[in-house]
């Protein structure tokens, strides 16, 4: 038998929490972004849940050829345009439209041979600081891919670095709003966070760029939670009881001791440790289900295996014994829940990494959506 630990993929929650998406920008199309292998879903098990999308957005020229190969025939966007010359050779077979961020990147279009034009977005960087050109930079920018005979379309896009807290959108938008508002072409201006909480007030964005809404994580955890923005969990990881273990005061649990017990406590060791994907920084405390009912983490998280306290489990009267089912994170039995964001917090990161993170030793499996 092999290991007992599983992830699963939720289709029906996948296009769920696409359908949410939608409904909070309703007069805008959506890239459902699949980069990081749909972050960490895998592309081939997302796509059928997300080909309801409007177009694909991800990074990796790969990544693009297998959504090509699934038959997607739509919009993909390339988020960080091309990384070398050759990269545009590829756009133009694929016929992906790509971001434009820096000067190199226009020097190798306007040396680009091709007969087919091809869709650029146009990136300010209007705040954030990463990719894209500075307000300075950017009219110069759009003239000289506008006189190119290799650009037929120009979009104007950029990337807001607070959409998920405090102190909002609104400066970038004014930035970008004013270098922008005389330009014509398309707008891509939010990503899940601002799509969730800033769609409502007037901002304007053809097309928004939902990442991790789409995978059950609200974007602004903790001030609010999947349950609020109506998202489902689209990723279980999930595992079993191995064996239980009876403490006495003054025992501890693995590497280190972190754990001593204060009084009589019975223990379950369960399947899963940091080299599937499970943080290690997660101490003790972090949620978990055990056949559905809620305790926590004990002690360090060991590289195969990790620790929870049974108490609570017994208190609700169910018989925890060795084969008893763990849910890590996402749907538990019985239709029991725990958000992948409670888990991040639990370790001081967020539910974007743990997804990611899972390890390529976990079997994962699709649940498809039912009929
Ligand atoms: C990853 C990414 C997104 C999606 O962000 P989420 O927070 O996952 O919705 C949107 N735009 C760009 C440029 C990105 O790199």
């Amino acid at each position: 038998m092999p290991r007992p630990i599983q992830a699963l993929i939720h289709a029906e929650a996948l296009s769920h929490n696409l359908a949410r998406a939608r409904a909070a920008a309703p007069d805008s199309r959506v890239f459902a972004v699949v980069k990081a292998n749909a972050y960490g879903h895998g592309i081939e098990r997302a796509y059928e849940a997300l080909r309801g999308a409007d177009g694909f957005a991800l990074l990796d020229l790969a990544e693009a050829q297998r959504v090509r190969d699934l038959g997607w025939r739509g919009p993909i966007l390339l988020l960080e345009g091309v990384f070398e010359p050759r990269d545009l050779e590829l756009c133009s077979r694929l016929n992906l439209w790509h971001t434009v961020h820096c000067e190199q990147q226009i020097d190798w279009l306007a040396m680009h041979k091709t007969h087919q034009p091809q869709r650029v977005f146009l990136k300010l960087n209007s705040g954030m600081n990463r990719l894209g050109f500075a307000p300075t930079a950017f009219r110069t920018a759009w003239t000289r891919l506008d006189a190119l005979p290799q650009v037929d379309e120009i979009s104007l896009m950029t990337h807001f670095s607070d959409a998920d807290g405090e102190r909002g959108i609104a400066h970038q938008l004014q930035r970008f709003d004013e270098l922008t508002r005389d330009l014509p072409g398309e707008r891509s201006l939010a990503n899940s966070a601002a799509t969730l909480r800033h769609m409502g007030g007037g901002l304007r964005s053809d097309w928004v760029r939902a990442g991790i809404a789409l995978y059950g994580s609200a974007p602004d955890h903790p001030a609010h939670d999947i349950a609020h923005w109506q998202l489902q969990p689209t990723m279980t990881l999930r595992s079993k009881l191995l064996a239980l273990q009876h403490l006495q005061p003054g025992d501890s649990i693995g590497y280190g001791s972190s754990f001593v017990a204060e009084q009589p406590l019975r223990i379950g060791i369960v399947a899963c440790g940091y080299a599937d994907g499970y943080p290690r920084h997660a101490g003790t405390g972090t949620p978990v289900l055990v056949d559905g009912i809620r305790t926590r983490t004990l002690g360090r998280v060991s590289m195969d295996m990790l620790a929870v306290d049974l108490e609570p489990v017994f208190a609700a009267q169910h018989n925890a014994q060795p084969g008893a089912e763990v849910t890590l994170w996402g749907m538990g039995p019985r239709g029991t829940r725990l958000a992948i964001d409670e888990v991040a917090h639990a370790a001081g990161t967020i539910g974007y990494e743990l997804m990611c993170a899972l390890a390529p030793r976990v079997p994962v499996a699709s649940v498809p959506a039912s009929a």
